[in-house]
């Protein structure tokens, strides 16, 4: 299996709920590392570019807000399958169809505020990495 990286962000309705730590040992717990992290504030145009493949969905100006509207944590995470294995350990998008245990069913409220963001393929990691940490 390969190493590999892959970018998560834990979003403003999860550091508001001070659950930080709950996500961080549930990486930690399932052999992803924390390699790089950092917490900030999005500006509106830091996080427009982030989700500009959504830039034409209708929930896209909605997302934006939300993700402006309190600090994030990003952390790049690095283990074997590290894209998927975040992927498995974040549950589906909408909380309600989430797996239980998984990061959005325990922590999410709902399809906008949905706890955490995490890459979906290594390439894409790649770029979102370079976004937030550079090379
Ligand atoms: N999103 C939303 N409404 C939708 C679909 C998506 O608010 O109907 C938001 C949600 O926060 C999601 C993000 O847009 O996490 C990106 O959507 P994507 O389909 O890439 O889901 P993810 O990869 O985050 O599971």
């Amino acid at each position: 299996m390969a190493v590999e990286r892959t970018l998560s962000i834990i979003k403003p309705d999860a550091v508001a709920k001070n659950v930080i730590g709950q996500i961080y040992t549930r990486f930690e717990s399932n052999g992803l590392k924390i390699v790089a992290a950092k917490m900030a504030q999005l500006s509106q145009a830091e996080a427009e570019g982030f989700y500009a493949v959504h830039k034409e969905r209708p929930f896209f100006k909605a997302l934006v807000e939300f993700m402006i509207s309190g600090p994030v944590m990003i952390q790049a995470l690095e283990g074997e399958n590290a894209v998927l294995k975040n992927r498995e350990l974040m549950g589906a998008t909408n909380p309600k169809d989430a797996a239980p245990g998984t990061i959005r069913a325990d922590f999410a409220e709902s399809i906008d505020a949905n706890a955490v963001h995490g890459s979906d393929s290594a390439e894409n990691a790649a770029i979102e990495i370079a976004y937030f940490f550079g090379k």
